[in-house]
């Protein structure tokens, strides 16, 4: 379904919404939803940006009461390193799960929170893509599993360049020895 030109440019309409009025009136069928959506630079969640082309892939089955949606979404973020404090990119490709529920139904299934209610078959998709998207992402971001991250005393970046703390640091029983040495005391 959707449009690129031959340098695989994407032209077509850039939209989030899919339309369930043929779907609605097909019990068992199913209808399958490709959607893009450009976004320059999207702040999603603190320090997580949404970049470029979101694309979503979208298989709906009527079941009935219930339309079931499965597929998946694929984006480009930018992150903040939990160690380095660099921002970095990252392709994802996600599992995306959705149930939309004909307004009419709402009762039946006791207001269930989880459920993307709609009265009109155009339904807006896209606070459920971004959401998904927020609620994947890792608690921790690393720019890569073994970056070394930022020297906690003098703040130099470890990917970059050993720094002399770690010699300089002095293990404070060495600390109470010299001490004595020195005649201090203990
Ligand atoms: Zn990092
Ligand atoms: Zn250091």
């Amino acid at each position: 379904m959707p449009d690129y030109n031959e340098s695989g440019i994407f032209t077509g309409v850039l939209r989030m919404n899919i339309d369930l009025s043929w779907l609605r009136h097909h019990p068992k069928d199913l209808e399958v939803f490709n959607l893009e959506k450009q976004y320059g630079d999207l702040e999603i969640a603190k320090d997580v940006h949404l970049l470029d082309r979101v694309a979503v892939e979208l298989e709906v089955t009527n079941t009935g009461r219930l339309m079931v949606g499965k597929g998946e979404i694929r984006a480009t973020l930018e992150l903040q390193c939990d160690r380095c404090l660099k921002p970095f990119r990252r392709r994802v490709k996600l599992p995306f799960n959705v149930e939309f529920c004909p307004e009419e139904n709402r009762s039946f299934f006791k207001d269930e929170e989880t459920f993307v209610y709609f009265t009109e078959p155009q339904v807006d998709i896209e606070p459920v893509v971004l959401e998904s998207i927020v609620l994947s992402l890792p608690l921790r971001a690393l720019c890569s599993p073994d970056c070394k991250g930022l020297c906690y005393m003098c703040g130099q970046e470890l990917n970059l360049a050993e720094c002399n703390c770690q010699e300089k640091e002095i293990d404070p029983r060495w600390e109470a020895l010299k001490k004595i040495l020195n005649g201090e005391g203990g």
